[in-house]
């Protein structure tokens, strides 16, 4: 699956609702998501790590989706397949 149609794909599923909530409150939720990816990770839980992952990610989508943001777009401009720090691939950042 692309990125766009994951996007694509969460906007046909969950849009309304998003639209409806409004982005302070997505973002909320998806801030209690990044709470549990925390958990999953203190707790060594290798199984809830990989749903905890997939619920950020979903929720991001989201975001994206109810700002208009194209994330491979935006992604991409950020991350243009080298460091945004020190251009290169891979990174010699130290940290
Ligand atoms: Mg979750
Ligand atoms: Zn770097």
């Amino acid at each position: 699956m692309e990125i766009s149609e994951f996007q694509k794909f969460m906007y046909d599923l969950y849009a309304h609702n998003d639209k409806r909530r409004g982005g302070p409150a997505t973002t909320l939720w998806l801030v209690e998501e990044v709470g549990e990816l925390a958990e999953a990770i203190r707790r060594n839980d290798m199984e809830n790590l990989r749903e905890e992952l997939a619920d950020c990610f979903a929720w991001i989508g989201a975001l994206a989706n109810l700002y208009d943001i194209d994330l491979e777009k935006a992604f991409l401009e950020k991350y243009p397949l080298v460091c945004p720090t020190c251009r290169k691939n891979p990174c010699i950042c130290t940290d």
